[in-house]
């Protein structure tokens, strides 16, 4: 009998291991979806928020730039490549377009 319950056997364990598999890359599914849903909800919470006080980030446009600006503590983001393009297609300096800039806030 040793030799038809062998093979079952080794046929259960098989299918237990395969099941196992699978239910081990739903689980990782699951975990990658997971992951997507709190970056996304992250950036539905911060987008356009000050990164120090949470309210509405402002946007001004001033010489081909967009600045944006918490009206409420006076944090000021620029967006990635925004501050290289200052005084570069312009004939002035990059440090009178800064004091420009900074004029803008003056108050
Ligand atoms: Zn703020």
């Amino acid at each position: 009998m040793s030799d038809t319950t062998k093979p079952s056997r080794a046929e259960e364990e098989y299918f237990a291991r395969e099941n196992a598999e699978k239910l081990r890359k739903l689980a990782h599914e699951k975990a990658m979806a997971m992951e997507e849903e709190r970056k996304a909800e992250l950036k539905r919470l911060h987008w356009m928020r000050c990164p120090k006080c949470g309210m509405e980030l402002q946007t001004i446009r001033f010489r081909g730039i967009e600045i944006d600006r918490c009206f409420n503590c006076g944090v000021t983001v620029f967006d990635e490549g925004e501050l290289e393009k200052i005084g570069v297609s312009e004939s002035e300096r990059p440090e009178s377009v800064m004091r420009s800039i900074l004029n803008i806030f003056k108050r």
